[in-house]
C-alpha cells in the first residue's frame, strides 16, 4: 500500500517542486501532485477529448492546439493533449506552453529526458504525427547514424567469431583510454546489448542472438588499443550461422543524450539503516550485466506506482568509506549501493521502502557530467554537501584520497539539520583521524542546545571561513550537492568570493 496523503502534497520543499538540474519550479496548487495526476489518469475520464480514438495529426492540426485551454504537444512523433496536465506540470504552465502546438522533443530532451512521459501521459495520447513522404534515392541502403565529422572518425566497428562453446563479439574503438566504466553490456532472453561510450557519443551492438547463451557474460578490455571483447557461452555447442538479427539501434553511433535510457532488473539483497530515516540499499546486478557507475554519476530507478511508471535519480555510493588508502578498493562490479532518505510523504521513497529483500527494481545506465579529470589536477578539493547531497561525495572522496597524488587538502563541509541526520559521521571522523589531508566540518541548521559545533545554513561568511586555497595560486575544485536552493546559493556565494565557474562543479540530473 502506498502511504500518500491526498491534500497539501507535495509539501513546499518536496522534490516534486524542485526541478532536476536546478531549474526554477513553480509551486503547484494543492491536489496537483504527481500522485494526484496518477489518480486522475486512472479515473476513466476522457483526457484527450477523443473518447479513446487515436488519430493521425498533421502539422497544421497540431499548430491549431496552441492555447492553455487546448494544448497539444508532439514528442518523438507522438502527439499528446496536455491541457489536463497543465496544472500538474512541476515546471509550470509557461514551460509547457513553450512547446504548445509544436514539436517539443528537443525541449523535452534538454530538460527531462529521463522522465517517463510515455507512461505519465499515456491517457493524453491523441495519436501519431502524419508522416510526410520523403523521396528516397534508389538503391541506397540506410546509412549508419553518425553525427558530425569528428564523430565519424571515431566510429567503432565490430566483428564476431565462435568456438565450439563460445561466441566472442569484438568491438574496435579508437579510444586509447578505454576502461570498464565505458562498457555496458546486458544479455537477457537472447537479446544482447553492448554499449560503448566514446566521449559524448555511444556505440551500440544490439542483436537478437541466433541461439540461446548462458547467463554469465565476460568482458575483456584492451585499454591501450581500445578493443572490447564480449564473451558469451553457448547453451548448446552448435555452430551458429549468424550472430543474430540486428535490432533497431544496432551498429549506431550517436550522441549519448539521444540514446534512450536502458533498464535492467536488479535484485534487492540487503537494506540497512544508516540514520533514523536513511537506508543503504544493496542491489545485485544480473549476472549477464556488465556495468560500473563512474564517480559522480547517478542511475535512475524505475518503479510502477499505482499503475504508472515513475523514475527518480540516485547516486551509487560505496558500502562503507575505506580507511586504508594503500590500495584502491576492489569493486566487485556485481552490486550497487544506494544511500536513500525515506521521506514520510515521498511518493518514490515510500514505495522503495516497501520493497522486500528478493524483490526486483529497474535500474538505468549511469548518467552525469562529472569527469575524474576535474579532480586529477586539483591540489585543494572542497566538498559542500547537504543531507543526501553527500552521496556523490563518497566515491569522489575515496578516489581523491587514493588516486590523486597532487592533493594537499580535502575538506568536506557537511550541512545537516540535526546531529541525528549526519550520514556516516563515525566513518568520516575516523577518516579525518587517519588521513591528515582530510578534514570534515559539520554544520547544523537545527541543532539542539548541546551542539558545540558550527551552526547555520550555507552563507558567505561560512564559505569564506572553510573554503580557502592552501596556496595563493593552488588549483581548486569545489563540488556542491544538496537541495537546489542550497546548491544555487552556494554557487553564487563562491562566485562572489572570486571562484570561477571552472572551479565549481554542481551535481544535477
Ligand atoms: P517526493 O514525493 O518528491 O517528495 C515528497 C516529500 O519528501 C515531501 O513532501 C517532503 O516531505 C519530502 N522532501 C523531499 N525533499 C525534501 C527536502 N529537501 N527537505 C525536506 N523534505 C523533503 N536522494 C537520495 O536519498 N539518495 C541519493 O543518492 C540521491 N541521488 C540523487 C541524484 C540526483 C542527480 C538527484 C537530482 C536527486 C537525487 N536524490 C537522491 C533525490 C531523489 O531523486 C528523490 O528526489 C528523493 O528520493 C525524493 O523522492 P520522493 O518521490 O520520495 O519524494
Ligand atoms: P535536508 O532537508 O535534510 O537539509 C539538509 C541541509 O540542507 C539543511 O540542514 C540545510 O543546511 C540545507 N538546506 C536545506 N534546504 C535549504 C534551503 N532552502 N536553502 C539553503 N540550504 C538548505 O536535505 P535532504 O532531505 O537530505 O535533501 C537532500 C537534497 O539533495 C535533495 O534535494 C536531493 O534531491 C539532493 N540530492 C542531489 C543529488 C545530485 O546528485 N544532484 C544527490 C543526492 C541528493
Amino acid at each position: 500500500m502506498l502511504n500518500v496523503p491526498p491534500q497539501a502534497f507535495p509539501a513546499p520543499s518536496s522534490q516534486q517542486r524542485v526541478a532536476a538540474g536546478g531549474r526554477a519550479k513553480v509551486p503547484l496548487k494543492p491536489g496537483r501532485s504527481l500522485m494526484d495526476w496518477i489518480r486522475l489518469t486512472k479515473s476513466g475520464r476522457d483526457l484527450t477529448g477523443l473518447k479513446g480514438r487515436l488519430i493521425e495529426v498533421t502539422e497544421d492540426e497540431l499548430a491549431k492546439h496552441n492555447k492553455k485551454e487546448d494544448c497539444w504537444i508532439c514528442i518523438r512523433g507522438f502527439v499528446y493533449n496536455v491541457t489536463p496536465y497543465m496544472e500538474y506540470h512541476p515546471g509550470g504552465e509557461d514551460e509547457l506552453m513553450k512547446a504548445a502546438g509544436a514539436d517539443g522533443t528537443d525541449l523535452f530532451d534538454q530538460v527531462h529526458r529521463w522522465v517517463n512521459y510515455e507512461s505519465m501521459l499515456k491517457e493524453c495520447l491523441v495519436g501519431r504525427m502524419a508522416v510526410k513522404p520523403i523521396a528516397a534515392p534508389k538503391g541506397m541502403l540506410p546509412e549508419k547514424k553518425v553525427l558530425g565529422a569528428s564523430a565519424r572518425d571515431l566510429t567503432p566497428s565490430y566483428d564476431w567469431f565462435q568456438t565450439d562453446s563460445l561466441i566472442t563479439i569484438v568491438i574496435y574503438t579508437k579510444q586509447k583510454d578505454m576502461n570498464a566504466e565505458l562498457v555496458i553490456v546486458d544479455c537477457q532472453d537472447k537479446r544482447l546489448r553492448g554499449e560503448i561510450i566514446v566521449d559524448d557519443h555511444s556505440y551500440l551492438v544490439e542483436v537478437d542472438l541466433d541461439h540461446a547463451v548462458q547467463e554469465d557474460v565476460a568482458v575483456n578490455i584492451a585499454e591501450k588499443v581500445g578493443k572490447v571483447e564480449i564473451i558469451l557461452k553457448k547453451k548448446d555447442n552448435i555452430h551458429w550461422k549468424m550472430l543474430g538479427q540486428a535490432l533497431e539501434s544496432h551498429n549506431t553511433f550517436i550522441k549519448r543524450t539521444e540514446r534512450g535510457l536502458f533498464y535492467r532488473k536488479c535484485k534487492l539483497v540487503s537494506k540497512t539503516e544508516v540514520t533514523h530515516d536513511t537506508k543503504l540499499l544493496c542491489l545485485m546486478l544480473p549476472r549477464s550485466t556488465h556495468l560500473c557507475v563512474p564517480i559522480g554519476q547517478h542511475v535512475y530507478l524505475k518503479q510502477t506506482i499505482a499503475g504508472t511508471e515513475v523514475v527518480k535519480p540516485y547516486t551509487p555510493v560505496l558500502p562503507f568509506l575505506p580507511l586504508d588508502f594503500k590500495e584502491p578498493p576492489r569493486h566487485d562490479g556485481a552490486h550497487l549501493y544506494l544511500m536513500i532518505k525515506i521521506y514520510s510523504c515521498g511518493l518514490f521513497t515510500q514505495a522503495l521502502d516497501h520493497l522486500q529483500i528478493g524483490d526486483y527494481i529497474s535500474v538505468s545506465n549511469p548518467e552525469g557530467s562529472f569527469k575524474k579529470s576535474q579532480v586529477q589536477t586539483s591540489e585543494d578539493l572542497f566538498l559542500l554537501a547537504a543531507g543526501t547531497g553527500f552521496t556523490p561525495m563518497v566515491k569522489l572522496l575515496n578516489f581523491a584520497l587514493t588516486e590523486v597524488g597532487c592533493l594537499r587538502t580535502v575538506r568536506l563541509i557537511f550541512f545537516n539539520k540535526t546531529e541525528d541526520d549526519i550520514l556516516w559521521r563515525n566513518q568520516l571522523e575516523q577518516l579525518a583521524l587517519k588521513d591528515e589531508r582530510f578534514e570534515v566540518q559539520f554544520i547544523l541548521s537545527q541543532p539542539t542546545k548541546d551542539w558545540v559545533g558550527k551552526q547555520g545554513k550555507i552563507s558567505s561568511p561560512l564559505l569564506s571561513e572553510f573554503v580557502k586555497r592552501s596556496r595563493k595560486d593552488s588549483k581548486v575544485l569545489i563540488c556542491i550537492c544538496g537541495p537546489t536552493p542550497f546548491t544555487e546559493q552556494g554557487v553564487q556565494y563562491l562566485k562572489d568570493l572570486g571562484y570561477s565557474q571552472e572551479e565549481i562543479h554542481t551535481f544535477t540530473a
